[in-house]
Order: C-alpha cells, then structure tokens, then sequence
C-alpha cells in the first residue's frame, strides 16, 4: 500500500494515514439537506470527496464510504429555532414533506450522476434512524450531559467542557467560544448559551414529528450525524468529512455527542473542504449567489457567457485542491475548459502514437510524480499539472519531435487509465456516445431474435428476451411496423 499522508483538522497537520483495520476504511461525509436543489458549493465538497473515496479504492483499501441525506430536522435558524426547512417549503409548493425530501434527493443524485461521482456504499436518511437517535440522546441523559425542557432535549456544553475538549476541532477554549455568542434572553429554554438541541419537541403545526420519552417531537440536526456514522462505521472511524462550514458547530457538536454518549473519540482523520466562493464570498444558498448545476450545463444564468459539459466543470473543480479557496468566474471556466479538451484529445493522439525504438523521455518517473502528488494530502493541483507534462510528451511524439518505445506508450495510456479516468472520475462525452450507441446495437439484435423466435413458433425464447429486456429497465412496445423500445 501506498504510504499516504493526508491533512487532519483535528491536528491541523498532515498525518500519514493509518486506516483503523487496514485495509479497511470508513469513511463518513455529511449530506445535502434535500429541501432545495444543491448548488456547486455542494457539488464542490461532494466531487471532492469522490476523488478521495476514488483515490482510496484504486490504493486498495476496501472503502464503506457513508453519505447521509439530511431529511429532517433542518430549522431555519442556527439556533433551533425558526420553521423546519421541509415543512416551510412543503407549505410553500403545498405538497407532502416527504415529496419535497424525494424530489430534491431524486435531483441530488441526477446532478451528482452528471459529475460523474460514484455512489456511495451506504446513503442513510435521519428519518430513517430516529430510533438510534432517540437511543444516543437517552444514553446522553443518563451520563448527566443533556436535560429536557418542555419536552426539548438540550446537550449541556458548559457540563461536558469540565471533563472533554469542546472546541478542539477549532482550537478555540471554552471561554473564548462562550464570548462570542448570543446571550440567553427570557425566551430560552436552555441553561448554556453553547447548549444546543438534541431533541425538538413538536408544535401543533408540525408536521414531520415521532414519538420519543420526551413526547412528540424530531430530533436535531447534529445528533443524526453522529447516530449514523456510528452504527453503519462503529465507535471510533478513520475519516469524517464535510465542508469547512460545518467544522466550527455541526461537527464540534457531533464529537460532543458521541464523547458524551460512549466516552470515545469518534473519529480519526478530520478533513474538511474548502468554499466554492463568487466574487470572494462564499457560496450558499442563504446568500443567494448559487449557482445551480443546471443553470451552468445549459448556460442559463445571466452571469453566465455560455453553457458548460459537467466534465468540464469537474475538471475545473479539481485543478484547485480542495483545501483551497475556488472562485467561480466565466474566465476560469473558460480556461479549464481549454484545458480539459487539450487533456482529452491528447489521449485520442495517444491511440495513434508510432513506437520508437529507443526513448527519450521518462514516463516512469512522471507515473511515480503522479502518485506523489496524490499521496501528498490528495494534490489534485500538482498531480493536473504533471498529467499535462504528459500531454506535451504526447503531442511532442506526434509531432515526431520526441521518442516513445511502445512500453513508454502503454505506461502513458495506464496513466490516462489511472489518474484521468479512474482517479479524477474523468470521461470524454465521446465515450458516453460510443456507450449509448453499443447499447442501441444490442438492444436491436436482441428485438430481432425475439422477433425470430416468434416467426418460428420458439415463444419460450421470444417470452425469456422480451423478460431479460424489461429487467434491465427496458420497456418495449409492439406495434404492427415492428418492436420499439426506450429505457
Ligand atoms: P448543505 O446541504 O447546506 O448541508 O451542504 C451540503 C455540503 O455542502 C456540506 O458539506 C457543506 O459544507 C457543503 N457546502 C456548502 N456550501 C459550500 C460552498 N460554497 N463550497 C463548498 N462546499 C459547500
Ligand atoms: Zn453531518
């Protein structure tokens, strides 16, 4: 195995990476809140941790690469309170919460398609665990760290700071965090500025509600995280990892909880993505300056010069590592697009390259900078600017200005093979068209052997084709002129 080291928030340093049961990892990123489309400050953090998971599975590790979908309780204020996000926007298109979690999750997997990002192993919802969240809250309780009001279930930070370290994600003391926020007034409920919510009791008006010990009510947004990761990854993982937004509280708080819950640190490797920013500030969807995936693929945006492909956007996405701020402009994308096509038609120059017999270039050592780069915290940057090196010495054979033996050939199209493709999750739209059209191909000779089969009385063989064509989401239509189908 590769020796691999990666940047870990909670150390703020870079540490070689020890998986806890090499070659096993899990790894846990925290999801969407499916009640609006996700922007590409979402996608940024997601593709980011596409390489990554991409990165560790072409290592070899055997990677549970946990995603969560965050489908209830998301209130609009950071301060449980405010309306739940699902319910608002279920009133507002005046339809089901749980049309809104499936519309927007249903387009959060569409988008993610588009990049080109594998799914994860496991895509657990809250909703689907409130009992373990319910089970880690009451364990909470009875170590003395949480209290209900009213049927509201807070975590007492101040009570947890005598015995753990709370800020350590930030490196920020106890005193210092509790200067910097809101004092209480007459309408809180809880004893701690810190404190927050484990569990919500329910209004009258609320609609996504469960019965708990404490009444009817839906748990935090923080708790989920922390249930979730634990049961499909155990006690203590090897990386968790989110946007840098969600260091400072979601992620405090989830180490607090599970500290607090079973007095173990949950996690080894924090790493946290940097902002997809515009014009310096940060993406987001309370800002309103996101930009949504759509908007950018079909160039409709009225800060938008063109249309880009989603390969060209990934691309543009990867060449700044991920620890690094990325501002979105129609300059850069234009210039990753540039970029994108020259690394895409040197691999079409790469499958007609003469062999020479003798060499003058070292592509062993360009495939061993390549792995450098990547095992130096993931350095997408370095390692994009090492693949065009490649281009040049392609472009440079071409041009019958540089030697490569058929050996150098190869090693440059595993090369491709590994870093391009398979590590960087790139794919040219060309080989998406030769795809579809192989499968048009097929689909047709399979039609006329059942169409054969039928003139020849063979109906078990016709029945057995037309089943094995509906099972792979096939749907056929038989009409006088012949057998049509569509996917
Ligand atoms: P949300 O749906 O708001 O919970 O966000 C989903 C993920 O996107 C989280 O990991 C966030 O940290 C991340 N995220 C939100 N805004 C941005 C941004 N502007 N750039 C990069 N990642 C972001
Ligand atoms: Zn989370």
């Amino acid at each position: 195995m590769q020796a691999l080291s990666i940047y870990n928030t909670l150390s703020r340093k870079k540490e070689e990476f020890k998986a806890l049961n090499p070659p096993f990892v899990g790894l846990y990123v925290c999801g969407p809140t499916v009640y609006s489309d996700v922007h590409l400050g979402n996608c940024r953090t997601f593709i980011s941790f596409d390489l990554i998971y991409r990165y560790l599975l072409h290592l070899g590790y055997k990677v549970r690469y946990v995603r969560n979908i965050t489908d209830a309780g998301h209130l609009e204020g950071d301060r449980d309170e405010g309306d739940d996000k699902f319910a608002k926007k279920a009133k507002l298109e005046q339809v089901e919460p749980m049309e809104i979690v499936q519309k927007y999750t249903v387009g959060f997997h569409e988008v993610l398609g588009a990049f080109n990002t594998l799914p994860p192993s496991i895509e657990p919802t809250a909703t689907g665990h409130i009992c373990e969240q319910i089970e880690m809250i009451k364990q909470i309780m009875v170590n003395g760290l949480a209290y209900e009001v009213n049927g509201t279930v807070y975590f007492d930070v101040e009570k947890y700071s005598s015995e753990f370290n709370y800020g350590q994600l930030t490196n920020r003391k106890l005193e210092e965090l509790l200067e910097g926020s809101r004092e209480l007034n007459g309408q809180d409920e809880k004893k701690g500025k810190l404190d927050f919510a484990l569990w919500i009791a329910a209004k009258p008006e609320t609609l996504m509600r469960w019965p708990s010990p404490w009444g009817w009510g839906f748990p935090g947004w923080h708790i989920e995280c922390s249930a979730m990761s634990r049961k499909y990854l155990g006690d203590t993982f090897d990386i968790h990892g989110g946007g840098m937004d969600l260091q400072a509280t979601h992620h405090t708080n989830e180490i607090a909880q599970s500290q607090a819950c079973y007095h173990k640190t949950p996690v080894n490797y924090w790493m946290h993505t940097n902002m997809l920013t515009v014009n310096g500030v940060r993406m987001s969807k309370s800002a309103g300056n996101g930009f949504l995936p759509s908007e950018l693929f079909t160039g409709n945006h009225p800060l938008l010069d063109k249309g880009y492909a989603p390969m060209a956007v990934r691309f543009f996405m990867l060449q700044t590592h991920y620890r690094s701020t990325l501002d979105f402009s129609n300059e850069a994308l234009q210039a990753s697009e540039k970029g994108f096509e020259r690394l895409m038609d040197s691999y079409t120059t790469l499958q007609n390259l003469k062999a020479s017999n003798a060499s003058s270039e070292n592509i062993t050592e360009l495939q061993t900078k390549c792995y450098e780069a990547m095992n130096d915290d993931f350095n997408t940057s370095i390692l994009i600017a090492h693949l065009f090196e490649a281009v040049r010495i392609i472009n440079s054979a071409n041009d019958l200005k540089t030697n490569l033996t058929q050996a150098d050939i190869d090693l440059l199209k595993k090369i491709y093979n590994d870093f391009v493709f398979s590590i960087l999750g790139l794919k040219t739209e060309e080989s998406n068209q030769k795809t579809d059209a192989a499968l048009a191909k097929v689909i047709g000779h399979m039609l006329d052997m059942r169409t054969r089969a039928k003139t020849e009385k063979n109906f078990k063989l016709s029945d057995e084709i037309r089943d094995k064509l509906i099972e792979a989401g096939i749907q056929i239509k038989d009409t006088r002129e012949g057998s049509t189908w569509k996917i």
